[in-house]
């Protein structure tokens, strides 16, 4: 249920609206628009007869949601959200990318590469400290020193922090370390930690699970804005299918899809959704003309050494490459 106040209601008003939504034992999200302000209902599970709900003071109507997300829908918020993390702005119309290793190496490797990222431009840096691997045995990244490198890398090149929580005790940490909690493909349907990163006030970055369909992803974020956080951005990163010559295939149909149904923005990882270092800029460049709010790409000093995803890590000179270009494509489609 959406309860759209009236434009002249007063802060009073939406305020008591609220208060009488808990009482009931509901949640209720007051969603401020550009005409007026929407109140979502959330915890009804049918037993409540919320018609009377209109007759409350500043309310103008009572809308049933028909989708099974509430709060994602532009039913809910016509106005596409901006996300902010410090002073960058997604989904604002200025195109943001987000580059960096897959992991964070030492802390060598990652002044390095964050020399790279911010002469290339990016607004912010990437880089696991928690690494879901394959396998056990593999680099599993470098835990918390790794989110300590990843702060003092914010204090020498202001570049904003972003990387992934794998569980509830790696998120612990990346709360107090980054500026926005990654969670990864993996992860995308793990309720608790989606729960637990919706009580968080730090910006959150959904990836896409591997066999997620849009509404999967969709209700994946309205578990995180259901517990209050509003800050999502979502992330394609390529879908299995038989496909061979890479190593997911990238969705770049899910950008305007996503758009038309929710206001929450998206941005496209070409280095996981190929997997291969040559096929990322071409992504990069589609992914910019399909509309995306910005990109996550896979940067190393040496990507032959990298201790994960050296494959599709791009070389500085092809970052450097790619800024140039999504930059001028942004220009043209915006
Ligand atoms: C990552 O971005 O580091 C990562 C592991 O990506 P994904 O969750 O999309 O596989
Ligand atoms: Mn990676």
């Amino acid at each position: 249920m959406l309860l759209v106040m009236r434009a002249d209601a007063t802060d009073a008003q939406v305020a008591g609206v609220c208060a009488h939504i808990e009482s009931l034992g509901l949640r209720a999200h007051a969603i401020p628009g550009a005409q007026r302000t929407a109140i979502g209902i959330t915890g009804n599970h049918g037993f409540l007869e919320l018609s009377d709900l209109e007759d409350l003071p500043g309310v103008a109507e009572a809308i049933r949601v028909s989708k099974p997300y509430k709060l994602v829908g532009r039913e809910m918020k016509p106005e596409s959200t901006l996300v902010q993390v410090g002073p960058v702005v997604i989904g604002g119309g200025q195109l943001v990318v987000m580059a960096g290793p897959c992991a964070v190496e030492s802390r060598e490797q990652i002044f390095r590469v964050a020399e790279i990222v911010h002469a290339c431009g990016a607004q912010m840096m990437r880089g696991g400290a928690f690494k879901p691997r394959t396998s056990p045995y593999a680099f599993q990244g470098l835990g918390e020193m790794g989110l300590q490198l990843l702060a003092e890398v914010r204090e020498r090149f202001g570049l904003q922090i972003v990387t992934e929580a794998v569980d509830l005790a790696s998120l612990e940490l990346v709360e107090r370390y980054a500026d926005m909690i990654q969670v990864g493909a993996r992860n995308m349907q793990n309720y608790s930690l989606l729960k637990a990163v919706g009580r968080s006030r730090k910006p959150v970055l959904l990836k896409r699970g591997m066999s997620a369909t849009l509404e999967e992803l969709l209700m994946a974020a309205e578990y995180i804005l259901a517990e209050g956080n509003y800050q999502v951005v979502l992330c394609e990163r390529g879908v299995r299918t038989f496909a061979d010559h890479t190593r997911n295939t990238l969705d770049l149909s899910i950008v305007p899809a996503v758009k038309t149904l929710s206001h929450l923005p998206i941005i496209v990882d070409p280095s996981h959704g190929t997997g291969r270092r040559d096929k990322v800029l071409p992504l990069a460049r589609a992914a910019v003309a399909v509309g995306a709010d910005g990109l996550m790409v896979e940067v190393h000093d040496a990507p032959d050494r990298a201790l994960s995803d050296g494959i599709q890590s791009l070389f500085p000179a092809q970052l450097e490459q790619l800024m140039r270009e999504v930059t001028a494509i942004a220009a043209l489609v915006r």
